[in-house]
């Protein structure tokens, strides 16, 4: 069984907003909290604490308020809340009456996580929130899983025990086979062959661990190359969404780039994985794509799990509507597939084994 987890990375733009926060978040996650409520899913909504904390000290309340209210308001609606960090946000300031984002502070990292360092702090502090606010609905709520901004794990070492020491045990952060010498600076080429994997901080992620209290466990963003069979006889239409209005900027990081040399730059190129969004994908598509992470994973033989990644900020009405669409294909097949949210994992992988292993 493949199990399927929709997850949102729920943030602003991490440039320039050009629209209220109304248009650009809050209502598209209203609609998708509807969508997913009414055909009885659960997802799970990847919140970027920091946005809070930066319009907390910038003095707009409302935006805090606004925030806060819709993370309950997904709990109420059975839909499942983790940590997603934007660091930078700790570093905003308002010019001309907005608030703006700075290109520092990308990574963790660059917050320290040794001696006088904040990155630990920036972790519990997030946790601290997101348990404060969903307990008011679901006393049971824990934050147990977390995805980086822009996937920037590395060097995970520091990261993954801090976040273990904190009670987080599933990451969401890898994009397998992926690379990029961006100020992100990612690469998951070399990654275990199987779906999941435990990971030790101490071996790093290339290396599959076993599973104990000191581990933690990886539900990768769905990646794929693109397959010449998904092209051929498709209309245009069957293959890509429709550009949407893009509502604000996005911002990169002030730390140069890693240099590549020309060799390296076209393997990266050739390799070509891109991560599987409902963002920018149709519907039928992704179900291709799940298919495809099916066969190569072996998922008949046994169970594993997977997301897809989407932005409330880019779902307009087509996108909520592939998401419907997708939820539906999905359910045509209920023994090659199921939906399962971050919460889901934790109970069944997580406490479960733990427990059984006394
Ligand atoms: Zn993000």
């Amino acid at each position: 069984m493949l199990n399927v987890c929709i997850t949102f990375d729920y943030e602003l733009f991490l440039g320039k907003n050009n629209a209220p926060y109304k248009e650009i978040l809050f209502a598209p996650t209203d609609n998708l909290i509807r969508t997913l409520s009414e055909k009885g899913v659960s997802g799970t909504f990847f919140a970027d604490v920091c946005s809070v904390d930066a319009h907390h000290r910038l003095g707009n309340e409302k935006y805090c308020e606004d925030f806060t209210l819709q993370l309950q308001s997904m709990v109420l609606n059975n839909q499942d809340v983790q940590l997603h960090l934007h660091p930078s946000w700790l570093y905003a300031e308002k010019k001309d009456g907005q608030i703006v984002l700075s290109n520092k502070g990308y990574r963790l990292h660059e917050f320290g996580f040794g001696n006088g360092g904040k990155a630990s702090q920036i972790i519990r502090d997030g946790i601290s929130y997101l348990e404060n606010t969903c307990r008011t609905y679901n006393s049971d709520y824990k934050c147990v899983a977390y995805r980086a901004g822009g996937f920037s794990v590395q060097p995970e070492r520091a990261l993954f025990s801090t976040l273990i020491k904190n009670g987080i045990r599933i990451d969401s952060s890898v994009v397998p086979h992926m690379y990029t010498n961006e100020a992100n600076a990612y690469d998951f080429t070399k990654v275990p062959a199987e779906l999941n994997w435990w990971i030790d901080p101490d071996k790093g992620i290339s290396c599959n661990s076993d599973q104990t209290s000191q581990t933690i466990f990886e539900v990768p963003v769905a990646t794929v190359r693109p397959r010449i069979m998904q092209v051929i006889g498709k209309r245009r239409s069957e293959l890509g969404l429709p550009p949407n209005k893009v509502l604000g900027e996005y911002v990169k990081s002030d730390c140069p780039p890693k240099k590549q040399n020309a060799v390296m730059k076209q393997y990266h190129r050739l390799r070509d994985y891109r991560y599987i969004s409902l963002d920018t994908r149709y519907y039928l598509r992704v179900m291709e794509d799940l298919e495809y992470i099916y066969r190569k994973y072996g998922m008949d033989e046994q169970d594993g799990y997977v997301c897809l990644i989407c932005h409330p900020k880019l779902a307009d009405e087509c996108r909520v509507m592939n998401m419907a669409h997708l939820i539906d294909e999905i359910r045509k097949v209920p023994e090659r597939f199921a939906l399962v949210n971050f919460s889901d994992i934790y109970k069944n992988e997580v406490k479960t084994k733990e427990s059984k292993n006394g």
